[in-house]
């Protein structure tokens, strides 16, 4: 028997069930399991990382230059978090050193 679980970590990738709002149309869709996607990018990611053993050439060469254009947009991410973490701690730190003493 297996244990069922609500968690979306214990399921495989193709077992999540997924639904698009009446009104969207979804730009894309798995050529494999059929799964729904908003953009043409993110099919290309999930074929890579679910479909590996199935995928083409054409597929391999699209899944690296759309990992690599999401890294670089993590990237960029993650400088503007770091950005606007440090301007906080300097604002905080300009308003308790000039205001409050
Ligand atoms: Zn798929």
């Amino acid at each position: 028997m297996t244990p069922l679980s609500t968690r979306e970590g214990d399921l495989e990738p193709t077992e999540i069930e997924t639904t698009v709002p009446p009104d969207e149309t979804p730009a894309t869709h798995c050529p494999y399991c059929g799964r729904p996607f908003p953009t043409e990018q993110l099919s290309t990611l999930h074929i890579g990382d679910v479909h590996q053993t199935e995928w083409t050439g054409t597929e391999h060469e699209a899944y690296e230059d759309a990992y690599q254009t999401e890294s670089d947009e993590l990237f960029i991410y993650h400088l503007k978090v770091i950005a606007a973490l440090v301007f906080v701690f300097f604002g905080f730190s300009y308003v308790y050193v000039f205001v409050w003493i």
